[in-house]
């Protein structure tokens, strides 16, 4: 049976990163404090080397706690190591909109603040850390894949302009073909003039060398696969023995196997997220879709593709709607997003794909992310749900983590990531009903 985090018990022990352009491309890896030694005492243990367990890991070490890493894996072998690279300003999926209706203006305004702070911790860390991953000052372009589509992010601007003065603006189609980007899909554009392209394994390497540089421990090839508790001692098993912690942080993600924690059973709805990297670009190819912009890109769909250019001139294609993982599956869809980048420029019909990967977001029932602490024992802490753009926010979490068990009350809560995640009813047989999703999606998406 392929894997699925809604069914396995652990997301493997041990396995090497998954093939991609960016393990092509990421240089010599760092090295890691290996498996876990039989027995274990800790402070803090964190669950998980993504960017959301390195970062808690960094930012209590520094506060002079003991913390220990357990990643099943090797560190940056979850989504953090595979993602499209965009750091951006974002909650979830919400656009500043969607937050005005879900918290009310004073709320939203609170909320695009957190944002704000959290790729500023993405520039922050890098320069603190020295971290080599690429990384370029940028904007976002969210654009508009039919006429239709255009007047909504126009509003979306207007709106930033009027309540943040946010200098968002939009960008018609004319403008947007002529000085960003070709194709016959784009029909104008929002623009975000912040955010951060960057190499993202090579940004998990770079947390990972900070968090062991300032004092935490970060097991590799050490699975969490049983968690009881003896008085206030957490016992973690991995299979090498015993992790003992007086405290719990969860950042698996995408990857929660379904029984590590109560508070989380359920709760999240992995999706697979799949990328293809194109060659590099002939300056024929540039020219003919026009494709200069350095900006990160995604569309105004349900099923949203996202797409930028890399510093090498190749394009990174990706998008969701990948439902089992399963080779064929995977070869159809890797045909499936090469025909959208393809339909979007028809004059790149025949470049080369030459890699692609895919990972496991986590989705929630309301769609919004978390971090939170577990209802009956606020010895456990968790940040989840990224809804697929967790860059920014997870380091942020980590962070704002390590500051909650410091004690540590000069770093924000954010209030719209507080509340108790709802499990999905009949968890175990969503794959039926997220396959009709994904067809009414596609349906919507090709509607005017
Ligand atoms: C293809 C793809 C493209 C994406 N593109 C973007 C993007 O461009 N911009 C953006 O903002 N976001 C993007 N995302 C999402 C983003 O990468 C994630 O939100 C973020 O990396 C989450 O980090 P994390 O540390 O919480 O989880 P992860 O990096 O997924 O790490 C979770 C880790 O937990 C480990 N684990 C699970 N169970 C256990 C256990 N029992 N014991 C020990 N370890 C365990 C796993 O092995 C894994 O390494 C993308 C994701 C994918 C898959």
């Amino acid at each position: 049976m392929p894997y699925d985090p809604i069914f396995a018990d652990s997301p493997g022990t041990g396995l090497e990163h998954q093939p991609s352009y960016w393990l092509a491309t990421a240089g010599v890896l760092p090295p890691d404090d290996g498996p876990a030694p039989p027995a274990l005492d800790t402070e803090v243990a964190v669950i998980g080397g993504g960017y959301t367990g390195l970062s808690t890991a960094l930012h209590l070490a520094r506060r002079g706690h003991r913390v220990v890493v357990l990643e099943a894996n090797r560190s940056g072998w979850g989504c953090s190591g595979r993602n499209g690279g965009f750091a951006r300003m974002a909650f979830g999926r919400l656009s500043f909109g969607d937050m005005v209706s879900r918290f009310g203006l004073a709320g939203a305004k609170v909320l695009f603040a957190h944002t704000r702070a959290s790729l500023d911790n993405v520039r922050t860390m890098i320069r603190e850390g020295g971290i080599e991953c690429d990384a370029s000052e940028t904007g976002y372009l969210k654009v508009a894949p039919k006429p239709g589509r255009a007047a909504a992010l126009e509003a979306e601007a207007r709106l930033m302009q009027r309540e943040l003065q946010y200098p968002a603006e939009f960008i018609d189609a004319r403008t947007l073909q002529r000085d960003h980007l070709g194709g016959v899909h784009s029909w104008g554009a929002l623009r975000i003039p912040d955010a951060i392209a960057l190499h993202p394994m090579k940004l998990a390497a770079g947390v990972l060398r900070m968090a062991r540089a300032a004092g935490a421990t970060v097991h590799s090839s050490s699975p969490v696969i049983g968690w009881r508790k003896e008085g206030v001692t957490h016992l973690l098993s991995t299979p090498q023995g015993t992790v003992r912690a007086a405290k719990v942080v969860i950042g698996t993600n995408g990857y929660t196997p379904p029984g590590l924690h109560a508070d989380l059973r359920a709760a999240m709805m992995p999706i697979l997220s799949h990328i293809i990297v194109t060659r590099p670009m002939t300056d024929a190819d540039v020219a003919g879709a026009n494709f200069v912009t350095g900006d990160v890109l995604t569309d105004a769909r349900k099923l949203t593709f996202y797409w930028r250019r890399l510093p090498d001139r190749r394009i990174l294609f990706g998008g969701r709607g990948l439902i089992s993982d399963t080779p064929g599956r995977t070869a159809s869809h890797r045909q499936y997003l090469y025909r959208e980048l393809i339909s979007k420029y028809p004059t790149l019909d025949g470049i080369e794909i030459e890699h692609d990967w895919h990972g496991w977001v986590a989705f929630t029932r309301d769609f919004l992310p978390r971090i939170g602490q577990a209802a009956d024992d606020p010895t456990v802490h968790y940040a989840v749900g990224y809804q697929g753009s967790g860059v920014s926010l997870s380091l942020y979490a980590g962070r704002l983590i390590a500051a909650r068990i410091a004690g540590d009350a000069s770093e924000p809560v954010i209030e719209a990531a507080g509340h108790a995640l709802r499990p999905f009813p009949l968890h175990r047989l969503m794959r039926l009903p997220q396959r009709a999703l994904f067809y009414w999606y596609r349906f919507l998406d090709s509607r005017p």
